[in-house]
């Protein structure tokens, strides 16, 4: 162990400080860049990103598969009603054939799939995985 010196303070710090500030003690550290601490952080947590155990990665991809597809049942099974009614809509309201109601219910589901992909309203778990920072 030999401590080295800051290079603006002239306090001695640890080789191991040095080499990760470039030379200064903390204090100074702090002083010259506010956001070092946050940087740290996030290295720290980038690190057990880069490094998952397995029962983390199964955990989140039991998670992703859990809420991705509890939500796009829900997706799916509110686009059904919102199809059925509007052909029950056609059929009672406006008095139409059972076959053009039939045709106004796909059209609806159909719509409301493409509706719901200029929203981008299907996958939660992708918005998670955006977050994540890039793979090496
Ligand atoms: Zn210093």
């Amino acid at each position: 162990m030999n401590p080295e010196k800051c290079r603006t303070c002239q306090t001695e710090i640890q080789p191991a400080t040095a080499k990760r500030t470039g030379g200064l003690c903390m204090p100074c550290t702090m002083q010259a860049d506010p956001a070092f601490a946050e940087k740290v952080e996030d290295a720290k947590i980038s690190d057990s990103d880069k490094n998952p155990t397995i029962w983390q990665q199964v955990r989140s991809l039991i998670f992703v598969l859990l809420v991705g597809s509890a939500f796009m049942a829900v997706i799916f099974i509110a686009k059904i009603v919102v199809s059925v009614i509007a052909g029950l809509i056609a059929k009672f309201v406006f008095k139409t054939g059972w076959s053009t109601a039939i045709l106004i219910g796909l059209g609806t589901f159909v719509g409301l799939g493409f509706l719901g992909m200029l929203l981008d309203l299907d996958w939660p778990g992708r918005n998670r995985s955006r977050r994540k920072p890039p793979e090496k």
